[in-house]
């Protein structure tokens, strides 16, 4: 029987994020797959890069391995684009302004779910934030904030995702972000 060493990792990058620095050339959709580090696996590469003429080709890719397919949106001024796209969910950049949380709202209304990504590194505040955004803990960044006194106000409103939002083969890790789940007493909440 197959052993996943995590139980969801919905926020992941590959080389389809062409103008991210931080993508190593090795980082493939392919190579994520293979690896298969997560039971539920999914790839959220930036709308910036995969919207227009580069998606069919992304959404084939990812599907055609049999993953989730996502997408990372960089606030209120890419959601309308987003929600044409016949993705599976939603990583959201909700920055601490009013029309960025409208933006959350807006996408949540096409039905699919929508993460609020690196809440704590955005400064997304969670009284302005829909609670039927799902929050995350992210690997990557959540050791840059005091996340046991940020977090707090978070609790009880929302659930909760775990993510590595690897760039590279080696960041496909969660082990920060679980630490954190733990520490604050959260369950992660599974959405495939
Ligand atoms: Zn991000
Ligand atoms: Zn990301």
């Amino acid at each position: 029987m197959e052993q996943f060493q995590f139980p969801q990792d919905l926020h992941i990058h590959t080389t389809f994020s062409a103008g991210d620095t931080a993508v190593a050339v090795e980082q493939t959709v392919d190579l994520v797959a293979g690896l298969g580090h997560a039971k539920v696996l999914g790839i959220s590469d930036h709308l910036d890069w995969v919207g227009g003429a580069a998606f069919d080709k992304y959404r084939q890719t990812v599907r055609g391995l049999g993953l989730h397919l996502g997408l990372e949106v960089d606030g209120a001024s890419w959601v309308e684009e987003a929600l044409e796209l016949p993705v599976d969910y939603f990583v959201y950049h909700c920055y601490d302004n009013p029309v960025d949380y409208q933006g959350a709202e807006r996408l949540l209304s096409g039905g699919k779910p929508v993460i609020a990504a690196h809440p704590l590194f955005l400064g997304t505040n969670p009284d302005h934030l829909p609670p039927d955004c799902l929050v995350e803990i992210n690997n990557r960044y959540v050791w840059r904030s005091d996340w046991r006194t940020r977090f707090l106000p978070f609790l009880p409103r929302f659930k909760f995702v775990i993510s590595s939002d690897a760039h590279q083969p080696h960041w496909l890790s969660q082990h920060l972000a679980r630490h954190v789940a733990r520490e604050i007493g959260v369950t992660e909440t599974l959405l495939f």
